[in-house]
């Protein structure tokens, strides 16, 4: 479902090239979980951006149930992740017109379901937020931002779920409501997760793990065991 070939990025600023992947593989078969870890910097956003079609690599590819991404234009890019791609991240996600339960509505609404807005409601509590409905994004803290992704992504049933960072700003109880319907979702739906994060916690939970250090795959960790990278 996802396939990364030699995937490379180089950012230029100021007058600089600074390059933040360096050649990274992998291949993640449908249903497959996944986490991606390291130090703070080591390239594991770029990585998930890039992964997401959010971002243009500078070389290698990124294809998405076999599309090549790198030959889509922005729109066809978008095409792509509105059909296949759910998200889970920090500053790319709730529409800031609508509100909690419009946001978790609309992709109930747009396959036509009907009561979507009791469903809607019902994943809202699911995440702790069943009182927040009416409040707006900019009225939710971060996490209460990212709960809500992560209850629209549950409405979105997609093939693959990006999450950055996705228990970065929650307590330790929320964390684990939010880790156990990542999971939930990966065995009712089949959802690819990808998932990058700090928690050793929640990475070991996937059946996969790379470390990535200097935007380098430093070693995979499957079911364990590690295999230099
Ligand atoms: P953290 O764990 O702190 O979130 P990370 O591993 O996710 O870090 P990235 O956000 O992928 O790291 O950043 C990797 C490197 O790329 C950093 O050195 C960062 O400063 C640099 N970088 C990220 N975005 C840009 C950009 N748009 N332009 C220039 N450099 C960038």
């Amino acid at each position: 479902i996802l396939r990364v070939e030699n995937l490379t990025k180089t950012y230029s600023s100021g007058g600089r090239e600074l390059t933040v992947l360096h050649s990274v593989n992998f291949t993640l078969e449908p249903g497959d979980t996944f986490s991606i870890v390291g130090p703070s910097g080591s390239g594991k956003t770029t990585l998930l951006g890039l992964c997401a079609g959010l971002d243009r690599a500078s070389s290698g590819s990124v294809y998405l149930n076999d599309v090549r991404l790198d030959t889509l234009n922005e729109d066809q890019r978008a095409a792509i992740r509105n059909q296949y791609v759910g998200f889970i991240f920090q500053n790319f996600q709730l529409l800031p017109t609508l509100t909690a339960l419009e946001n978790v509505m609309v992709p109930l609404e747009l396959r036509g379901e009907r009561g979507a807005g009791k469903a809607a409601q019902a994943l809202l509590e699911r995440v702790g937020l069943g009182q927040r409905g009416h409040h707006y994004p900019t009225q939710l803290s971060g996490g209460e931002q990212q709960r809500v992704s992560l209850a629209r992504a549950f409405a979105n049933r997609p093939k693959l779920l990006f999450a950055d960072e996705p228990t970065g700003n929650l307590d330790a109880d929320t964390s684990a409501t939010v880790v156990d319907l990542l999971f939930e979702l990966n065995r009712e739906a089949g959802t690819t997760l990808v998932l990058v994060t700090h928690d050793m916690e929640l990475a070991s939970r996937t059946q996969r793990v790379i470390r990535i250090k200097g935007g380098a795959v430093v070693n995979e960790l499957v079911n364990d065991r590690i295999i230099e990278g």
